[in-house]
């Protein structure tokens, strides 16, 4: 039986700039300004919507500095998806540009790994340095949604639905799940950030923010393996994706890209 072919979106909601310095273990020597976009991505079939992520409210992004453009909620209206609608959320990890707006999605099932969730709830997060990148409230929120029957955990690698895998890729946190979407052009890897830019899995470079440094870099190797090659890749943060990729219609330039397609250039 043949796989069904998806669309996969990358919805921008929030941007900053930082430095490479601050970005990149290692820094840069010349130390430019590194600008980073903030995304949540959308899977579609045609009848529902499957959403990646659900990145961070306004008043936690603003607390840490980030410029925040839209509610991803409204920006996955901008190509009709309903919040109420969407039925499975997948949680690529806890982190707050990750996790912040669980409760926009009132009736939907959130998948995340079994590790994370241990990871966000257990004696790691005695560590100010690792606790950093979560927000409490996006931890206990996820905690009642346990409770409340709406959490699917995985363990590893598992199929969500026809075609739509998610694969564990720790080290930038314990529990971090990419995804490989099956769509017209070949399996596509929404590597969440398993990547954060290009430059990361292309050159190896070390992101600052991590709980493990090498599974973090043996995570670069690992989404070059499940991808056809490294253009079916699609990092977390890279505002190259909005450059490399077409809109879905001429308004939602800088805003939307299909990365489902072809890249442009
Ligand atoms: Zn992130």
């Amino acid at each position: 039986m043949s796989l069904p072919e998806y669309k996969i979106y990358a919805i921008k909601y929030g941007e900053r700039v930082g430095t490479r310095g601050q970005t990149f273990v290692g820094g840069d020597p010349h130390d430019a300004p590194l600008p980073m976009d903030y995304f949540v991505w959308a899977i579609c079939n045609g009848e529902e919507a499957t959403v990646v992520d659900v990145g961070f409210g306004r008043e936690e992004g603003e607390k840490r500095g980030r410029t925040f453009l839209r509610c991803p909620s409204e920006g996955l209206k901008l190509i009709g998806i309903e919040p109420q609608a969407v039925r499975n959320v997948i949680i690529t990890h806890m982190h707050y540009d990750h996790a912040g707006n669980l409760e926009l999605f009132p009736n939907a099932r959130f998948h995340i790994q079994d590790t994370e969730m241990a990871y966000v709830t257990g004696r790691a997060m005695t560590h100010k340095r690792l606790r950093h990148s979560f927000a409490l409230p996006d931890v206990l929120q996820m905690v009642s949604l346990v409770y409340g029957d709406r959490v699917e955990f995985h363990d590893g690698e598992d199929e969500l639905l026809p075609g739509v895998r998610v694969h564990p890729v720790p080290g930038h946190s314990r529990g971090l799940q990419s995804l490989t979407v099956n769509t017209a052009r070949g399996t596509v890897v929404v590597a969440s950030d398993a990547a954060h830019y290009y430059e990361s899995f292309l050159d190896e470079i070390a992101f600052s923010t991590h709980e493990d440094m090498y599974k973090m870099l043996e995570g670069y190797r690992r989404i070059r393996k499940l991808a056809p090659d490294d253009d079916h890749i699609v990092p977390g943060h890279d505002p190259l994706v909005l450059k490399k990729y077409p809109a879905p219609s001429p308004d939602l330039e800088g805003i939307v890209a299909r990365v489902d397609v072809a890249p442009v250039s």
